[in-house]
């Protein structure tokens, strides 16, 4: 296994990253807010009851709110919400149609807490199942443990009478074949970002920015072409290659009672390691409840969430007298620590926490702004209105997502809109 494995990409990305990127860098070097500075708080007060999940939870708010005003429980809520993603073939983050691992296999990861019974469960690596999120609340019920995975999670699923199903749609699959197809050597494989030999794509000096990209843009399009991918959805598979997506929903709900609950599904990293097992399951890192003091949930690097143990960590701050967003803030200053500020990493990461206060009081944050600057970080909201808002970001500018996205490619490649709705 050697470091240029993980350099992968870097001769895709690099002469289109080479001078606008460094000078992203140093903007967002300069940028970065003070160790103890906390923005101001542009979410309102927050009122019960309230549910908070990631955008992709948008539409399905309105049922899971009326089920939550009429007395619904509120795992059973925040159930409803990342249910509906779940079962949508066309968002390729979350359980059906989820994007694969890098042998073409789904793989599914989720847990719950119940605040006022004070449980939880979880299960990883979960394959042929499509609700995960509910498989996890029936560890949670059923079972004297916390946390099942693989081929064990998937056969209790089965008993307990979820359907096996194939979970890779044509649509899932031909991305992945176009991945496979496109970077042969260039896979997860390798030293990751925390290693001390990692080292950033290097830049050659070769073709100019936009003719290196408009060859492989145009040699990618022949691919896709060839695989029958359709040609509306071209542009987002070519961009779900180039950068492999993360892409995760995380859902809190609290009633007028001020019980409180919060449940994450994924399908995990794009073309991952069969077996990864990200943050989303972990309990404490992509999920945690405490009746007593509120929820929080992630989306993102979930390598990096782990290490943070985010979840728990944002909770134990509000426990400690933090508001929702200074809790958040400090979970992502974690992260920053954990690479000494060193942006020519922290620009391959990003990270979203979505919190919630037993009183109500919620806010959103993020490591960076967006994935691109036309594509802001939101988190979903509901008390009575349905509402997307921006999160708060610690660092200035967008993200590259890891493996890096190219900042000079077409805007329409950066677009999710044909995928998520
Ligand atoms: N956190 C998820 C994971 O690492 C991915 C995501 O949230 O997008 O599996």
């Amino acid at each position: 296994m050697s470091i240029s494995r993980r350099g992968f990409l870097g001769s895709a990305v690099a002469a289109s990253l080479a001078t606008t990127l460094d000078a992203q860098r140093l903007n967002a070097q300069e940028k970065t807010i003070s160790a103890n500075s906390v923005p101001a708080n542009p979410f309102g007060t927050g009122k019960r009851p309230i549910i908070i999940c990631s955008k992709n939870g948008v539409n399905y708010l309105d049922d899971a709110f009326a089920f939550l005003k009429g007395g619904g429980d509120t795992l059973d809520a925040a159930l409803r919400v990342v249910k509906g993603p779940e079962d949508d073939p066309n968002d390729d983050s979350v359980g059906l149609g989820g994007l694969p691992n890098e042998e073409g296999v789904v793989e599914l990861d989720a847990c719950c807490m119940h605040g006022p019974s004070r449980r939880a469960g979880s299960v990883g690596g979960v394959r042929n199942i499509k609700n995960v999120s509910l498989v996890s609340k029936a560890v949670m019920e059923h079972t004297g443990h916390v946390m099942l995975v693989g081929e064990g999670a998937e056969r209790f699923a089965v008993a307990m009478g979820f359907p096996r199903e194939n979970l890779l749609t044509e649509r899932s699959r031909k991305i992945w074949l176009l991945w496979k197809e496109y970077n042969s050597n260039d896979d997860w494989w390798g030293p990751g970002l925390a290693d001390p030999n990692w080292k950033a794509p290097a830049i050659p000096a070769t073709s100019p920015q936009s003719e290196l990209w408009e060859r492989r843009i145009e040699r990618l399009e022949q691919r896709a072409a060839s695989l029958g991918i359709e040609p509306e959805f071209r542009r987002a598979a070519i961009r779900r290659v180039l950068s492999p997506p993360t892409g995760t929903i995380h859902c809190s709900a609290l009633n007028d009672k001020g019980e409180i609950s919060g449940c994450t599904t994924t399908s995990g990293l794009a073309y991952k390691l069969p077996g990864r097992v990200g943050d989303s399951p972990i309990i404490g890192a992509g999920c945690y409840t405490d009746q007593d003091v509120g929820s929080a949930g992630a989306t993102g690097a979930g390598e990096e969430n782990i290490k943070v143990a985010g979840a728990h960590t944002i909770v134990e701050n509000m426990r400690h007298g933090m508001s929702p967003l200074e809790a958040g803030m400090d979970a992502l200053r974690r992260i920053v620590r954990n690479y000494n500020g060193d942006m020519k990493k922290l620009n391959f990461i990003d990270m979203s926490y979505y919190i919630l206060r037993k009183d109500g009081a919620y806010a959103g944050v993020s490591l960076w702004e967006g994935y691109a600057p036309d594509d802001r970080h939101k988190i979903a909201v509901h008390d009575g209105t349905r509402r997307l808002e921006d999160t708060v970001a610690l660092l200035k500018g967008s993200s590259h997502e890891f493996p890096p996205f190219p900042v000079t490619i077409p805007a329409e490649l950066k677009k999710d809109s044909v995928y998520l709705k």
